[in-house]
């Protein structure tokens, strides 16, 4: 996954609800819109419930996040999202203890 380099406001203002990191996600993994993983069909049903995508055709269920590091991650996504900018603005890198004190979770998980 390759990640649009955007700036610091553009990025907090897309990150500020778990709603807007979803939908940033799905745009960098179905630019063109959903596309089953199965059987490659277009359509889908959207279980809001369940964040959960149900093609049309095959009944496969898919996330936006399925597939990708965010999947079974007990982080929220916009902590991820923060992570993830923090490792990719800093010069040189992060360490992961000044990446947890930045985005609030223990260094282990960082
Ligand atoms: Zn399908």
């Amino acid at each position: 996954m390759r990640m649009v380099k955007i700036g610091f406001f553009e990025w907090q203002s897309r990150c500020q609800s778990e709603h807007g990191c979803l939908h940033y996600l799905q745009k960098l993994k179905w630019p063109k819109g959903f596309i089953c993983p199965q059987c490659g069909h277009a359509q889908a049903y959207f279980i809001q419930t369940q964040d959960l995508y149900q093609c049309t055709f095959c009944q496969h269920r898919t996330s936006v996040k399925a597939g990708t590091l965010f999947h079974r991650s007990h982080l929220s996504l916009q902590k991820w999202f923060w992570a993830i900018y923090f490792i990719g603005s800093g010069k040189g890198g992060i360490s992961a203890m000044r990446l947890s004190q930045l985005i609030e979770v223990n260094w282990r998980t960082a």
